[in-house]
């Protein structure tokens, strides 16, 4: 299948890893919005939540984000996590993905 975040997570693409387990994988976003901004990714491709089969794939993501957020030092200071779906989301990349932003305090309502 044709997808720039399955080339990623199985390293057709080569990219710095920044979390990796048996199902998540983890990488910068290439046009980042805040000091941190990471993308976490189900190793399987799921196209977008609707698609969500197994939700424990969620609770493993939301894991990953916890540690990384920890281990990178700002889980006190505080972050905001965004998944995007469809069309009025603003979903441009039809694969899973959750946006890890940190490192600046966030505005309210996202626009
Ligand atoms: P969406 O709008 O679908 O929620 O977010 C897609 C995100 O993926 C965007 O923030 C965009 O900058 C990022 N992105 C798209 N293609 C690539 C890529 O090839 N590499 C990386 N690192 N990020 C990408
Ligand atoms: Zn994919």
């Amino acid at each position: 299948m044709d997808c720039i975040f399955c080339k990623l997570a199985n390293k057709e693409i080569p990219t710095k890893v920044v979390y990796e387990d048996e199902y998540v994988f983890a990488f910068n976003d290439m046009e980042p919005q805040a000091p941190v901004h990471i993308l976490f990714i189900p190793k399987d491709h799921v196209a977008s939540n609707n698609e969500v089969e197994d939700d424990l794939i969620v609770g493993r993501i939301f894991a990953a984000i916890r540690k990384v957020a920890k281990d990178k030092g700002f889980d006190q200071d505080g972050y905001r996590v965004v998944n995007n779906c469809g069309k009025d989301g603003g979903q441009t990349v039809n694969h899973l993905h959750f946006h890890l932003m940190a490192g600046r305090e966030m505005t309210w309502p996202a626009g």
